[in-house]
């Protein structure tokens, strides 16, 4: 049996290698805030507009049709990093949710 799955576009695809080095840039950022007391002004300047150009550019590449992890067909986020793709989150909720509902029942 054969599998088909939509071809993404180039554009998708760089916009997707842009988020998996911008999620290490990120979480490497953070690390280095936070081993650093109050004086980085400007690398937190720099980490807050990062975040803001990540997040954008997670949404962007949702509206190209682009579904699952940035990492690629049955990856996910590494889980120490700053930040989650959408496709990630989503599916911690639903365990988050899961769980949450054994604990109910
Ligand atoms: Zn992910």
């Amino acid at each position: 049996m054969v599998t088909q799955t939509r071809p993404l576009t180039l554009a998708a695809e760089a916009l997707a290698a842009r988020l998996v080095a911008g999620q290490k840039w990120l979480t490497e950022a953070a690390r280095t805030l936070d081993s650093q007391p109050h004086e980085w002004t400007a690398m937190r300047r720099r980490f807050a507009d990062a975040l803001d150009w990540w997040w954008q550019a997670e949404e962007r590449l949702r509206t190209y049709g682009f579904s699952g992890c940035i990492h690629g067909t049955g990856r996910s986020c590494p889980l120490d990093a700053e930040v989650w793709c959408l496709s990630c989150l989503e599916r911690s909720r639903r365990q988050e949710r899961a769980v949450q509902g054994r604990l109910a029942a």
